[in-house]
């Protein structure tokens, strides 16, 4: 795995610990939670080569990928279509009044501007 800092990830660890405790008798709470999850990464290995962990979960951030997904609590919340479906499934209006809200791999969410119906479009391995 490539490095783009010039530490191991042992010096790095000995660094995010210096630091976390320093958060801690600061009373930087919030900080000192996600360098502990960012420590967690780093040990296990699951940052990326540049060594960056991109993390941005909440709550909302969750139960959105559920009704993206169809998942329980959340299934079939909404319509999964073919990926660049032609037609707006609400209006009927061309594809030129979709918008992508949020692509993901084989997986979108998009929108129609003009009758802000939203779906699903999934490419089907
Ligand atoms: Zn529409």
């Amino acid at each position: 795995m490539a490095n783009a800092h010039p530490y191991s990830a042992p010096e790095l660890l000995r660094f995010v610990e210096r630091l976390g405790k320093e958060f801690e008798t600061r009373g930087l709470a919030g900080e000192a939670n996600s360098l502990r999850v960012y420590y967690a990464a780093v040990r296990k290995g699951r940052v990326d080569p540049s060594g960056a962990l991109r993390v941005a979960w909440s709550p909302g951030h969750v139960l959105e990928w559920l009704k993206i997904l169809g998942l329980e609590p959340y299934k079939n919340f909404y319509r999964v279509l073919p990926f660049e479906t032609e037609r707006c499934p609400g209006c009927t209006r061309s594809r030129m009044s979709v918008t992508v809200e949020l692509s993901c791999g084989p997986i979108r969410r998009v929108r129609c501007r003009a009758c802000k119906e939203v779906w699903v479009e999934e490419i089907k391995a």
